[in-house]
């Protein structure tokens, strides 16, 4: 035991830490705890239903999974009776069981090999149906689903091996599970407030606790589902008071022989002889305490039995929070914790992403996610933050940035935030780091902002391929890309990402591209494209992107999505015509776009044929492809004189034309260690807007910190410009596109859309000033109207600043998200 003086001081912690959270709506349960026969602790905080009747240590929750430890005893007993051998194969007491290898013993060992019945009930049942053990033994033996492994080759946690296991109970005892729980449990060992409940059932206790969650501040039911007619896995209703009643029979020979209960308590074994931590119904630590958790809709729960010093720690909890039972249970074995954090922003417009009107409402956050939308009450002590009337919506996202080029040394990632962004999306173009990479150095440099990423082909190329890239992949070239794509995905790529109009990947072939899309597309990423030609061929272009969709059977989305071409200004309704049959016919193909006018990327682009020094090309993109007045070198190595100039200056510099000048330009950088860059004037605004508003695009920067104005003013720009100004959306349409939407365009799960449980990725602004003020000749200054953002929880750009605090962390692709 103890001495009492540190149970003492544990017990003050963990009853100031219970009452903490449960002032927060973080906890809604009991907890008791034991030492040496005696109850040094017990407590219920809350309600047991949603009309708000009082709990008690008396009180019946539902044990979720806590109820097999029960079944598992009752098969114990009918051991004892000579009923049954644990070796006994399930086929001798239930012949219509369709697997002849699968003994008791597996079931309570959980190493049958059985699937989990859920998925398999669900497709069977109907509306009215309410499942039960008979229906589940019947739909087993009907459909006999594959085993997941031969039995005793594995430890699966599966439900069903204890559903099972309490159809073979009422077989060999002659009687409902329920009954002959209550003559050799209950009544033994004197349980005042444990019974067997199932959903078919019209009679239950007074003591018996409803499931419920907090919405809008107010409990809402968040109980029992038509699985419930089932028993085994769980249904086992028990108190704190009874629960600890019996962790002490355990101990006693009340139930069974200490012989027989020391199986339920010993490590199971494989058919190869190693064991695995289960027993019957127990979870068993290497020191030897056993425990087990449950979860079940609102419930959910947790005994400890700390064997060797017979101390216990029971936790029973209804509103569908887990935190307090970790917390207690570090501060009894002496673990570091961490109390939740919560504020509330009240005072909001709030337009939660999902293209739904705005409504004036309170926000809550606890840690890194939402926890509740309403007209909420600060709770004491409470961190409030007056949204001042503002608009709050997801933080935004970035389907296209190159926003990663200096994370490492500005971790603030201002361009990024102060236009409200909260998730970059890298990897384009077909240039990417790997995974490993990414994930590493945001370790080493902690950032702002969240990261995803798609694997570049131009990179997997250039891996494999080497320096020898104009030219299609060979045969096994493309197997090894495939192998690396595929294994990027599966450490959380969103995807191949191309940019086939850049020289490392225009001479790709369409077979090659396809061939890469099938193996990404097996592996549950997306497809997301620089199309080949953005100028003269753009509509063979999208014919490829189209096609890639159709035979790979992935989604597929066009990058930056622009006609590049002043002899094709206008024909952006013919384009998207085009993609609406592609979708008719199945295809998923989607776009984003950023609200210029102006494209940025190396002055190679300009010449489509790639012949780089032919006079009679430069003349045509001068006069087709960019405004040379207007279109402005912004980075130029070889010569720093003609960075901020237009093409047009550049030539005069020189004594030449346009079309000389973008020759010299070429020709001046055409070494590796050169760098040019330009921003091309070359699109009609009239098309930008078609492309914006089309129902399946999705706003994107392209932007970086600095050169082009969108990577500071993208997302601003689209709401003051075309929302505020030219009204060619509603505001709810706009953020839409910049957040739900693009989620879903990425497959990125929780987070684009305000609701509970989604991380609090949060934009606050004034929609009345939202501005972008970047300009090509102030690419750097900063948004007005952005009040605050948050990343995760965490409050990154406030008035107008970085908190220099960086909470950003690596987004999984939806292939690999849990
Ligand atoms: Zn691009």
């Amino acid at each position: 035991m103890l001495a009492s003086s540190q149970w003492d001081q544990k017990i003050k912690t963990i009853d100031s830490v219970l009452n903490y959270l449960y002032q927060r709506q973080l906890f809604n349960g009991a907890v008791l705890i034991g030492d040496n026969g005696k109850v040094i602790y017990k407590k219920a905080f809350g309600i047991a239903d949603t009309s708000a009747k009082p709990l008690t240590t008396l009180s019946a929750f539902n044990l979720a999974s806590v109820s097999k430890q029960f079944f598992a005893m009752m098969a114990m007993i009918l051991k004892e009776d000579g009923k049954l051998n644990f070796d006994d194969p399930v086929q001798k007491h239930l012949p219509a069981f369709p697997y002849s290898n699968i003994t008791i013993r597996n079931l309570m060992n959980h190493t049958s090999g059985l699937p989990e019945y859920f998925e398999l009930a669900d497709r069977s049942m109907t509306l009215i149906d309410t499942l039960d053990n008979e229906k589940a033994l019947a739909m087993f033996a009907e459909k006999k689903p594959p085993l997941v492994f031969k039995p005793g080759e594995k430890f699966e946690y599966t439900n069903t091996n204890f559903t099972t296991l309490a159809s073979i109970v009422e077989k060999v005892s002659g009687m409902s599970c329920d009954r002959f729980f209550d003559e050799r449990i209950v009544k033994p060992l004197g349980l005042k407030n444990t019974f067997i409940y199932n959903i078919n059932m019209s009679f239950y206790p007074d003591s018996r606790v409803f499931g419920f969650y907090y919405e809008n501040g107010k409990p809402v039911s968040n109980d029992l589902v038509y699985f419930d007619g089932i028993v085994g896995d769980g249904n086992v209703y028990s108190s704190a008071e009874d629960l600890y009643k019996w962790d002490q029979a355990l101990y006693s020979e009340k139930l069974v022989k200490k012989e027989t209960f020391r199986e339920a308590i010993t490590p199971g074994k494989l058919n190869n002889g190693s064991s695995k931590d289960y027993g019957f119904g127990w979870f068993v630590d290497t020191s030897g305490n056993t425990s087990h958790s449950g979860g079940w809709v609102a419930f959910g729960t947790y005994i400890k039995r700390y064997i060797n010093k017979k101390q216990t720690f029971i936790f029973l909890e209804n509103s569908g929070v887990y935190t307090g039972c970790n917390i207690v249970k570090a501060i009894i074995e002496g673990n570091a914790y961490k109390l939740p954090e919560t504020s509330i922003i009240t005072n909001v417009n709030l337009i939660d992403g999902t293209g739904t009107p705005s409504r004036k409402t309170n926000v809550r956050v606890v840690d890194d996610r939402i926890s509740d939308i309403g007209d909420l009450e600060p709770f004491l002590h409470e961190t409030v933050i007056d949204g001042k009337g503002y608009v709050l919506c997801p933080g935004f996202i970035d389907s296209h940035s190159h926003h990663d080029r200096s994370l490492d040394k500005n971790p603030e990632a201002i361009a990024a935030v102060s236009q409200g962004l909260t998730t970059i999306v890298v990897g384009q173009d077909g240039g990417s780091d790997p995974v490993d990479t990414i994930k590493e150095k945001l370790k080493q440099h902690p950032t702002a902002v969240n990261i995803a990423t798609y694997t570049g082909f131009g990179s997997l190329r250039s891996f494999v391929m080497k320096d020898d890239l104009l030219r299609a992949a060979t045969k096994p070239e493309l197997n090894s890309m495939k192998a690396l794509v595929t294994s990027e995905i599966k450490k959380g790529s969103l995807g191949l990402s191309t940019g086939l109009e850049y020289e490392d990947q225009f001479y790709s072939s369409k077979d090659e591209v396809i061939e890469m899309a099938k193996a990404v597309a097996a592996a549950g990423g997306r497809y997301i494209s620089h199309i080949r030609s953005e100028d003269i061929n753009i509509e063979r272009s999208i014919e490829e992107i189209i096609q890639i969709g159709r035979e790979a059977k992935i989604p597929v989305q066009i990058s930056h999505f622009k006609i590049a071409m002043v002899s094709k200004w206008g024909k952006s309704n013919d384009i998207l015509a085009r993609l609406e049959d592609a979708r008719t016919e199945g295809i998923n193909i989607t776009a984003d776009c950023y609200p210029y006018i102006m494209w940025s990327s190396t002055p190679r682009v300009l010449f489509p044929k790639k012949d780089f020094t032919n006079r009679a090309s430069a003349e045509y993109a001068v006069i087709n492809l960019i405004d040379p007045n207007t279109s402005v070198i912004t980075s130029f190595t070889p010569d720093k004189r003609f960075e901020g100039r237009s093409v047009t200056d550049i030539g005069k510099l020189n004594n030449e034309t346009a079309a000389d000048a973008l020759l010299r330009i070429i020709k001046e950088s055409d070494n590796d260690s050169a760098e040019a860059s330009i921003i091309g004037v070359s699109m009609s605004e009239q098309d930008i807007v078609n492309f914006l508003k089309w129902n399946h695009t999705n706003l994107c920067s392209d932007g970086s910190g600095g050169g082009h104005p969108r990577g500071y003013g993208a997302f601003t720009r689209l709401l003051r410009r075309y929302v505020r100004e030219q009204k060619i959306m509603p505001l709810e349409t706009a953020i839409y596109k910049m957040t739900a939407l693009t989620a879903e365009h990425l497959g990125i799960k929780d987070r684009g859309v305000i609701t509970r449980g989604n991380y609090a990725d949060l934009v606050l602004f004034d929609p009345a000033r939202v501005t972008d003020n970047s300009t090509i000749g102030d690419p750097t200054a900063l948004s007005s109207g952005i009040a605050i953002v948050w990343v995760n929880g965490k409050i990154v750009y406030q008035n107008k600043q970085s908190t220099k605090i960086y909470p950003g962390v690596f987004i999984q692709g939806g292939a690999t998200a849990e």
